[in-house]
């Protein structure tokens, strides 16, 4: 097969570029691994697997109309609802025809003398393109520690991010969740009611605070709609994504009584606005920090009713923010009852997985039915370091990147002409489809503007990767309450370059920069015609 764009990935990212290039005139086909549309929403369809944005400002603003038709169930959707919307967007844009199921791509090499990427797939087929666009995902890689045995265990075994597509049995079985991320918590009170019983192995103790979703009344639905353009104004231009507005006071412009009452008012409101609109030196000051984290720590020891476990759960290592903090239905409320209980990796971390279960360094073997890896993602970096890209000189990305990525905008890195990767890492941080959809907006101009301007090939420079690769690794340096303790950096992967992942200049600095490119008649990038 061969095209002007191939596109990689059928998540939120590859859909919206899928569209856009053919709304710019672009001959374009998209290739996806899995067997359906939805990326995350495809493959994390775990039970109580659910967003933490608020449905509609995580959907497609694109089209009024298409937000005008499309009436999100509650506030913070269920993954099976987020999945039904992308298959809904794809068939309503006509884009299905475009795109390739169970095509994983395993090679991308660069020819210069015909100006094309060649591409080739798992499945031995081969394309042809002059632009790749790989929107193929952050979260897309599941991760697995290297524990003992893990091949050993003979009862079911599944990974949050790979969950099959047939129901999975939980009724009455013994069930090990290991892990308490952002997917564990989602997972743990879901099925807490349905087992014989439940352990959680739990690494380290996450600062979890309610989700606080609920229906979207019919009132509700109305105004969403009346205030489509106000809204969509809002989040096209708000640093993180959000409607969440910032709040206007620091921790101790307050008295204690009326901090706490101010962060009574944060644990009752919903998801990401603990951080988007709690005090404004949160993530600035360590003594503002640590009382939010004594707060909430209160929170825990009032409803866990064991001490003991609930000592466990409150983290010591990080402070709120610090790791991507998630947001929980009924988390610590799971542990009041009588079938969970909670095993601590640091103190006896596990030594090996056995035919019938998980034996930990305390000498204690426990028998399982199901064991459910909720251990996260090779992040970031992940999928675009395995797909065997090669660029000029035959220059492997993964040289290119040996010591973490270097990019450009978070959409380009130098020798590696015509391919983009929106929504990959040093994009932004926040609600994850409004930055990406800014960079998919941009590469889109970018194609356009190679085409219009007769020009076969265009590469960021070194200079421009440079100067933004910098900016990033300054900035994560500087902000003092982002330790290195988190996936952001890569430290939950072994051996992983300790580099920041996300854009430390946030959608802020984003604006400016392709601000800037516009204005410069692309001068950070060289476009040149073959031949
Ligand atoms: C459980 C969960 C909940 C989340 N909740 C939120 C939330 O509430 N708000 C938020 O902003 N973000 C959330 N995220 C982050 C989420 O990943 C993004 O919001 C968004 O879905 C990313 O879309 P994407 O299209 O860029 O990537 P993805 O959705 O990851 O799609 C990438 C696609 O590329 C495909 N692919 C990868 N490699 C290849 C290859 N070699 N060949 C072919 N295909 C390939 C994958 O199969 C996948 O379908 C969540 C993530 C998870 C895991």
């Amino acid at each position: 097969m061969a095209c002007d764009v191939l596109v990689i990935g059928a998540g939120i990212t590859g859909i919206y570029q899928l569209h856009r290039a053919r709304e710019a005139g672009f001959d374009v086909q998209l290739l996806e691994a899995g067997n359906g549309v939805g990326g995350t929403w495809y493959w994390n369809r775990y039970p109580g697997a659910r967003f933490d944005s608020e449905s509609y400002t995580y959907a497609y603003l694109f089209s009024p109309e298409l937000f005008a038709e499309w009436e999100w169930q509650e506030h913070f959707a269920e993954q099976p609802e987020t999945e039904r919307y992308l298959n809904h967007v794809v068939d309503r844009f006509d884009l299905r025809r475009h795109i390739r199921f169970g095509e994983k791509v395993t090679s991308a090499e660069w020819d210069e003398a015909s100006a094309t990427w060649t591409v080739r797939t798992a499945g031995g087929a081969e394309h042809r393109a002059r632009f790749v666009v790989a929107a193929t995902g952050i979260f897309s890689v599941p991760y697995f520690p290297d524990v003992p045995g893990r091949e050993d265990f003979r009862g079911e075994s599944f990974h949050t991010a790979s969950w099959p597509t047939t129901p999975v049995a939980f009724d009455g079985k013994r069930v090990a969740v290991i892990g308490t991320g952002s997917s564990g918590v989602q997972l743990i009170p879901a099925i807490a009611g349905q087992v014989e019983s439940l352990t959680v192995y739990q690494r380290t103790p996450n600062w979890c605070t309610p989700l606080n979703n609920g229906p979207i009344t019919a009132a509700e639905q109305a105004q969403l709609r009346a205030d489509f353009e106000v809204m969509q104004a809002t989040l096209n231009t708000s640093s993180h994504g959000f409607l969440h507005q910032p709040h206007d006071r620091a921790t101790f412009d307050d008295s204690r009584d009326e901090r706490w009452a101010f962060y009574e008012k944060m644990w009752n409101s919903p998801g990401f606005t603990k951080l988007t609109s709690n005090y404004t030196d949160l993530l600035l000051d360590p003594a503002a920090n640590a009382e939010w984290c004594a707060f909430i720590a209160e929170k825990i020891r009032g409803i866990v009713d064991d001490p003991a476990t609930a000592e466990q759960l409150i983290p010591r290592d990080h402070r709120f923010g610090e790791k991507r903090p998630p947001f929980v239905t009924g988390y610590y409320e799971a542990y009041n009852n009588p079938n969970v209980s909670l095993v601590d990796l640091q103190r006896t971390p596990i030594v090996r997985l056995t035919e019938d279960g998980i034996e930990t360094a305390d000498g204690v073997g426990r028998r399982f039915d199901i064991v459910v890896w909720a251990t996260g993602f090779d992040f970031g970096t992940g999928a675009l370091l395995r797909m065997g890209i090669r660029g000029r000189d035959g220059l492997a990305l993964t040289d290119h990147w040996a010591d973490g990525p270097r990019t450009f905008l978070g959409v380009q890195t130098a020798g590696f002409p015509n391919l983009f990767f929106p929504g990959g890492p040093h994009a932004a941080a926040g609600n994850n489809p409004r930055y990406n959809g800014d960079q998919v907006d941009f590469v889109t101009d970018a194609l356009t503007y190679a085409r219009d301007h007769g020009c076969d090939t265009i590469g960021a420079t070194a200079e421009a990767e440079e100067r933004w690769t910098a900016m990033v690794d300054k900035g994560a340096a500087m902000a003092p309450s982002f330790g290195e303790c988190s996936y952001y950096f890569g430290t939950n992967i072994p051996g992983k370059p300790r580099k920041y992942l996300l854009n430390s200049g946030g959608r802020p600095k984003l604006f400016k920069e392709i601000a800037r490119v516009l204005d410069t008649d692309y001068a950070a990038f060289t476009l040149s015609r073959s031949g």
